[in-house]
C-alpha cells in the first residue's frame, strides 16, 4: 500500500444517542491502546446530533481517535431549512465528512452532480472528504463494475483540481455488500480500487494518486479485513456495522 497510511473509518449510521455515542467513542479508545494510532488512523462518523459529545471526550481525554460526520450541505449557510454547513462541522472540529454513501445516493437521489457540490463544500472548509462510490448487484452481475465505478468517480471529482484530489479519501463500497454480509472478495476489491488508482492518475497526476487512499466498505469484520486491506491498492475500510460494537472495530482496527 505504498505510503498511505491506513483509515478505518466507522459509519454509526443512524444508530446510537449522544449518551450511548460517549460509552462506544470510550469503549473504543480504551480497547486500541495508543501504539496502534502509528500505524493506523482511526475515525468515528456519528450521527450529526452526537458530534459535540464526541468532540468533549475526545478532546477532554486527548483520545487519538478522530471523528467526523455522514453527510453535509453544499451550501455554507443561509434558507436551507434542515441541512448542515461544512462550516458546522468545521467548527465542531471534525476531521472527515462522508459524502455520496450509496444510502444517500438510493434514498435521496443525490446524484454525482450533488456529490461533487458537497465534495467542494468539504473541501472549502477543510474537511477530508470520503468519496463513496460502488456498483449495484445488477451492474456487479453484467460485469460492468470497473466502468460503471470510473464513472461514478469522474462524475464525483468532476473539475476538481490536482491539488484538491489530493485532499479527498475514495471509498468503494459494492451496495451489493453493504450490510449484507456478503463481503467482496478481496481480489474483487482490489481489482476496483487499481481502476480508482488509475483514474485518480487521469484526473490529477500520478504522485496524487500514489498519495490518496482508497478504502473498502462492505460487510467489513475482523475476519475479512486483513486480506482485503493487505491488497495493493486498498488503504483501510468503511465499516458500518461492526463499528456499533467496541471491541470488533478495535479488533479491525488493529489488523489493518
Ligand atoms: C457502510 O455503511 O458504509 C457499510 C460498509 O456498512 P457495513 O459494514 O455494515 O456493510
Amino acid at each position: 500500500m505504498a505510503n498511505r497510511k491506513p483509515l478505518i473509518a466507522g459509519n454509526w449510521k443512524c444508530n446510537l444517542n449522544h449518551l450511548e455515542a460517549i460509552a462506544l467513542v470510550q469503549k473504543i479508545a480504551f480497547a486500541l491502546p495508543a501504539k496502534y494510532f502509528d500505524k493506523v488512523d482511526v475515525t468515528v462518523i456519528p450521527p450529526f446530533t452526537d458530534i459535540r459529545s464526541v468532540q468533549t471526550v475526545v478532546d477532554g481525554d486527548k483520545l487519538l481517535v478522530t471523528y467526523g460526520a455522514q453527510d453535509l450541505s453544499e451550501h455554507d449557510s443561509g434558507a436551507h431549512t434542515g441541512e448542515i454547513s461544512g462550516a458546522f462541522l468545521a467548527k465542531l472540529g471534525c476531521t472527515f465528512v462522508v459524502v455520496g454513501h450509496s444510502e444517500r445516493r438510493t434514498l435521496h437521489a443525490e446524484t454525482d452532480e450533488v456529490v461533487l457540490g458537497k465534495t467542494k463544500a468539504a473541501l472549502r472548509h477543510g474537511l477530508t472528504p470520503i468519496v463513496c462510490i460502488g456498483e449495484g448487484l445488477d451492474v456487479r452481475e453484467a460485469g460492468e463494475h470497473v466502468a460503471y465505478n470510473v464513472a461514478q468517480l469522474t462524475g464525483s471529482l468532476a473539475g476538481l483540481s490536482a491539488d484538491e484530489i489530493a485532499k479527498v479519501v475514495i471509498a468503494y463500497e459494492p451496495v451489493w455488500a453493504i450490510g449484507t454480509g456478503r463481503v467482496a472478495s478481496a481480489a474483487d476489491a482490489q481489482e476496483v480500487c487499481a481502476a480508482i488508482r488509475s483514474t485518480l492518475a487521469e484526473l490529477a497526476d500520478a504522485t496524487v494518486a500514489a498519495s490518496v487512499r482508497v478504502l473498502y466498505g462492505g460487510s467489513v469484520s475482523s475476519k475479512n479485513v486483513g486480506e482485503i486491506v493487505g491488497q495493493t491498492d486498498v488503504d483501510g475500510a468503511l465499516v458500518g456495522g461492526a463499528s456499533l460494537k467496541s471491541d470488533e472495530f478495535a479488533t479491525l482496527s488493529a489488523i489493518a
